[in-house]
């Protein structure tokens, strides 16, 4: 049964106790979960448009989902857009770009694109949603190469709070292009994004596997490595103590592990020379370095792919302190009292460049150097508690070079998501114009389910 004053869209409408509403519900992370009054599973960007005129007229907010992968602030009572069913995909292979539904998963634009020996700008995981990585940043398996997803984003079609379907660009609204570059999620419903793509078909990289006993050395080997290799060199470290679970890999349960993923944009032979330092740290537990087409790339960081419950924070650097470095990698390994995925991204290259076309991008931080994400897998309130205490541990570790954070790497803190969070995203320059835009474009703040700009006063 449907919202009984909800106009008939091409999609589905769902209200609490219907057949159909969890299920829409649903999404990657499952320690938070939205619980709106209504659920409207679009189909169309007119299908959108009725869901946004609907919470404006009933003076309920709006948030969306896609996969559920990024779900930050939960909507209690409010209208929940669900993007899957705006699952179009279109490559144009001359202009090389890709037109993307708002419901559409990387895997899918990796596959279209390679038909053409073409790819997208993609991320760790397959299953992640383009558009929602794309507005927030999007930092990818080649980023130091091609620079941030959002900086490729060339336009997109979007809802705003005023219910109007508009098609943004550079030529015709570069204002508000320059915002979708990166805080993307604040402005209305994206239903599609033109985004470019790269001229890459086969790739070198993988995932080196050591045994975590030679974490510290792998630290100091890495980051030394990291400050002599080439733009087209992209690289991350991770540091995980499994649990003794039979659903994981024999190789990883129980054990502590250090990992060093790799994707380099050049020959093969050129690429084995490259690592040859990484692989001289230690025997690999597991060798997973190879020439591989761009759409084995979820291979490079190996991430799970099962729905489960987690929560996580992270630091932009301007540099890396080795030994603050190797204290933390420490307290999140196996004696921690939490189960501690740390991962550590080079960043620098491309990604410190701004785009020069479309009038730039809100991301900022560009002198970053390096990422360093802490991601905690929660079980209820009581490890959430812990999962904050490691996180504002990490933090206070690492301050002394902090930027800032990317907040498409921030995963859940509910009700307790603050203004002065969403400001670590962003510099303060960019974030006063982000927040006088949203005061223009959604002065109602309808939507605030994510890391929200507060719309500008005065
Ligand atoms: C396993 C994993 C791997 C990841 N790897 C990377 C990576 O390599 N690089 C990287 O940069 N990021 C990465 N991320 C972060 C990811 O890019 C963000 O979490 C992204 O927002 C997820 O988008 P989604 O559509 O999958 O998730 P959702 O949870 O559905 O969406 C995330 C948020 O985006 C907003 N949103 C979604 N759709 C729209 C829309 N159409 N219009 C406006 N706002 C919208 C909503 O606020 C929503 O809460 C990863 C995340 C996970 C969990």
């Amino acid at each position: 049964m449907a919202s009984k004053d909800f106009p008939a869209v091409e999609g589905s409408v769902h209200v609490p106790g219907d057949e159909g509403y969890d299920a829409e519900l649903a999404g990657f992370n499952t320690a938070y979960t939205h619980r709106p009054a209504v659920v409207v599973a679009a189909r169309s960007a007119e299908d959108v448009r009725a869901a946004v005129t609907y919470a404006r007229e009933h003076r309920l907010s709006v948030a969306v989902q896609a996969t559920g992968h990024g779900l930050s602030v939960a909507n209690e009572g409010g209208v929940l857009v669900v993007t899957r069913g705006l699952d179009g995909v279109r490559i144009d292979v001359g202009a090389r770009t890709a037109w993307i539904g708002a419901g559409v998963t990387w895997g899918r634009v990796i596959e279209e694109a390679a038909r053409f020996g073409l790819a997208p700008l993609s991320g760790s995981f397959p299953g992640v949603g383009a558009v929602a990585y794309t507005l927030g940043g999007g930092i990818g398996v080649l980023a130091r190469e091609f620079g941030y997803a959002a900086d490729h984003l060339k336009a997109a079609e979007i809802v705003t709070a005023d219910g109007e379907v508009r098609t943004v660009d550079a030529a015709g609204d570069p204002e508000l292009l320059w915002a979708l570059r990166g805080a993307g999620h604040n402005f209305g419903v994206v239903t599609a994004i033109e985004v470019g793509l790269v001229p890459v078909e086969q790739i070198y990289g993988g995932q080196l596997v050591f045994d975590g006993e030679h974490a510290e050395e792998l630290i100091r080997t890495w980051t030394a490595w990291t400050r002599t290799v080439p733009e087209t060199v992209s690289s991350g470290i991770g540091f995980v103590a499994y649990p003794d679970l039979p659903m994981l890999p024999e190789l990883l349960r129980g054990r502590y592990v250090a990992t060093v993923s790799v994707a380099f944009d050049g020959p093969a032979e050129e690429g084995e020379r490259l690592v040859a330092p990484l692989r001289a740290v230690a025997p690999p537990l597991k060798d997973g370095l190879r020439e591989m087409p761009y759409t084995d790339s979820a291979e490079i960081y190996s991430d799970p792919p099962a729905p489960h419950a987690y929560s996580a924070t992270n630091v932009l650097l301007a540099g890396i302190d080795e030994d603050a470095l190797a204290g933390v990698v420490k307290a999140g390994g196996p004696d921690a009292d939490i189960m501690c995925v740390l991962n550590v991204r080079h960043l620098g290259g491309a990604l410190a460049r701004m785009p020069q076309d479309g009038g730039g991008s809100a991301l900022g931080h560009r002198d970053a150097q390096y990422l360093v994400q802490l991601i905690t897998p929660v079980a209820g309130n009581a490890s959430l508690a812990v999962a904050r205490s490691v996180q504002q541990d990490l933090r206070t570790a690492l301050a002394a070079r902090t930027l800032g954070c990317a907040l498409p790497f921030e995963f859940g803190d509910g009700e307790r998501a603050t203004e002065a969070q969403t400001r670590r995203g962003y510099t303060p320059g960019d974030y006063a114009r982000l927040a006088r835009l949203k005061a223009r474009l959604d002065p109602a703040n309808l939507f605030r389910h994510n890391r929200n700009i507060v719309p500008a006063t005065g």
